[in-house]
């Protein structure tokens, strides 16, 4: 299916910054994605613009009332020239999923995964070639109705823009430094921590700096309740390598189900690697490592694809994963077979990449 999108022209295009200097979202391309909604019309306009500000009534209910749903995927540029999207339709329809829990309106999940694909095929000149490099695509929902009344709105933009980005925390494999947060929370059970809203973001900022103050790269979740169990790292998924089998937290309604951490559960069994989706505590955790038993641990997200972690600090107990540089770990071994078939260099045996043309 192939919608008619209105295409305006920009005047100029940008020049494209040097891979060197490229980040994680600084740079954007020359065109985004708007469509508008509103109760009479409801989803309209789809459109292909120049990347620019947007006009905003300062009574916008996103910006009092954080009614806003993201979504996070790459474009990446294989070998022999093709574009390449990893698994966009889970994206797409996750993006409903946290539509739903904000009372946002219902999108075609065709239309958005059409946008994307048209998108990126008018942009794929800004998609770098290097190692570790790709396009990030980001669609974003806000609500953009002038009131000051708590409801839905009944109007809302949704958005689609485009960065080029280098690798995210430089060179690949580099292991991550974990700090077992246990004085904040991130989300309760009934509330939104399953959905990628902004808000979510916002209430983890404070936990975040505290780690970095003290040296650490990210903060692992305990659940906001008996804070005890494990949830997730800041934005990545996280998994467990006990005395040879893989246990990941089970979704429960308060962590955000990863696309990534989906495809290394379902890469796991189709290898025959034990995986298992648990409910696991932090002293679990130490009692595996007391013993020896804790084997590996690693993050997993669609910006880092998959990230080692070297320590874990709880309290005053610091947790060394040594294992963490080690070439023949699991992770390394997950990281080379999800990033060959992103980039197209390997086999897709679960058929997860879909190429633009
Ligand atoms: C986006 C996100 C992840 C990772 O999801 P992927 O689909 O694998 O990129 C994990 N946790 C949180 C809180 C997130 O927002």
């Amino acid at each position: 299916m192939n919608q008619v999108i209105e295409l305006i022209k920009a005047d100029v295009k940008k020049e494209k910054p040097a891979v060197e200097s490229l980040g994680f979202g600084k740079h954007f391309t020359d065109y985004m994605f708007v469509m508008d909604y509103n109760d009479e019309d409801g989803w309209h306009h789809p459109r292909i613009t120049p990347y620019a500000p947007l006009v905003l009534e300062p009574s916008a209910m996103v910006l009092h009332y954080g009614q806003a749903v993201f979504e996070g995927l790459k474009a990446y540029r294989a070998k022999d020239g093709r574009v390449l999207l990893f698994r966009p339709e889970k994206n797409v329809a996750r993006l409903n999923m946290s539509c739903a829990r904000l009372s946002i309106p219902q999108i075609d999940e065709d239309v958005v995964l059409d946008a994307i694909k048209q998108l990126v095929e008018l942009e794929k000149d800004w998609i770098p070639n290097e190692e570790g490099t790709s396009l990030y695509i980001r669609p974003f929902i806000i609500a953009t109705e002038s009131s000051l009344g708590v409801h839905p709105a009944h109007e809302y933009k949704l958005m689609i823009i485009l960065s080029p980005v280098g690798s995210y925390y430089g060179d690949q494999l580099k292991p991550v430094r974990i700090y077992v947060e246990d004085e904040y929370v991130r989300a309760v059970p009934g509330g939104v921590g399953f959905t990628k809203t902004a808000g979510n973001y916002a209430a983890s900022l404070k936990a975040q700096e505290k780690a970095e103050q003290m040296g650490y790269d990210q903060v692992l979740w305990l659940d906001g309740v008996e804070r005890k169990y494990i949830e997730e790292v800041g934005s990545m998924n996280i998994f467990f390598k006990i005395n040879g089998e893989v246990v990941t937290p089970k979704l429960n309604g308060s962590i955000l189900g990863g696309v990534t951490r989906d495809s290394v559960i379902q890469l796991l069994q189709y290898w025959n690697v034990p995986v298992r989706e648990v409910r696991i505590s932090i002293d679990e955790i130490y009692e595996a490592y007391q013993k020896g038993q804790l084997e590996e641990v690693f993050g997993t997200g669609t910006a880092a694809v998959i990230s080692p972690v070297g320590e874990l600090g709880w309290k005053d107990i610091i947790m060394e994963l040594p294992n963490a540089e080690d070439p023949d770990t699991i992770a390394k071994r997950l990281y080379d077979a999800l990033t060959g078939i992103q980039l197209g260099k390997t086999e897709d045996p679960l058929n997860w990449t879909l190429e633009i043309k």
